[in-house]
């Protein structure tokens, strides 16, 4: 059985009841950052079996790892540094390869940056796309652009080092009406929402983060309701 154990992504208090069973009950808890994950562990109790690492360096051998012990019958609880296993991290190799062995895979739900940031946004809740982390340089500027036309609400994961470009490269695409929301540091100390135009949140990072922003962040764009300024082909 492989258990995809959702986890908090600030506040410890984030944590169900389940998942805080299901990790101490495992026979191996599988996380991303042993030292992140015994601070989680510490706080509420939680003594696993036996704690492995997991993460983006060695997901291909660790993941053949589990697969074996979960072949042999073991259950194998797997925990990200943050929020829901799989959703824009490593665990999804794990996953896949426990569907591909007829394993068993049950979520354990809870804290998503994604949702807890799209669903205090404002934007529209009844459709939206999940974009994730967009590409650095190749083929960012065509998913801008592929973005700027998406009706729905869009989500994206972005470092906080590249918030300007990414709301500068969003109102060269989208124009100076579209709406957008910055949710930073979500259920931390420091949790803030920023909604407006993109050139209002532009400005107002500008002013509150004059060198780099603080902190980590999500970005829900509103859908383009159909008066988008698309910006001019072929100018890249
Ligand atoms: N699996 C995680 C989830 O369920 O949200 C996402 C992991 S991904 C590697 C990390 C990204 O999630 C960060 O770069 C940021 O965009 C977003 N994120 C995670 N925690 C956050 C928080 N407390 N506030 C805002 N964004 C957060």
């Amino acid at each position: 059985m492989l258990y995809l154990v959702a986890t908090p992504i600030g506040n410890l208090e984030d944590m169900s009841l389940r998942a805080i069973r299901i990790l101490r009950e495992a026979d191996v808890v599988a996380c991303e950052d042993t030292r992140h994950a015994r601070i989680l562990f510490e706080r509420h109790g939680i003594r696993p079996k036996r704690l492995v690492s997991y993460h983006s360096h060695n997901e291909k051998s660790r993941a053949a790892e589990l697969a074996d012990e979960l072949r042999a019958g073991a259950s194998v609880a797997v925990v990200t540094d943050a929020g829901t296993p799989g959703i824009s991290d490593p665990a999804w190799a794990i996953v896949r390869e426990a569907i591909g062995l007829g394993i068993e895979v049950i979520p354990i739900p809870g804290a998503c940056a994604a949702i807890a940031a799209l669903s205090a946004s404002g934007m529209d809740t009844t459709r939206f796309v999940f974009e994730g982390f967009l590409p650095l340089k190749k083929g960012r500027r065509a998913r801008i652009a592929q973005i700027a036309g998406e009706d729905r609400s869009v989500v994206i994961y972005e470092s906080p080092f590249r918030i300007k470009r990414l709301l500068e490269e969003l109102l060269a695409a989208c124009g100076p009406e579209r709406r957008v929301a910055l949710a930073r540091e979500i259920t931390k100390i420091h949790e803030e929402f920023v909604r407006g135009t993109i050139p209002e949140v532009l400005a107002a990072v500008e002013l509150r983060f004059p060198e780099t922003v603080k902190g980590e962040c999500v970005v829900v764009l509103e859908g383009n309701d159909g008066k988008t300024e698309m910006e001019e082909e072929g100018s890249e």
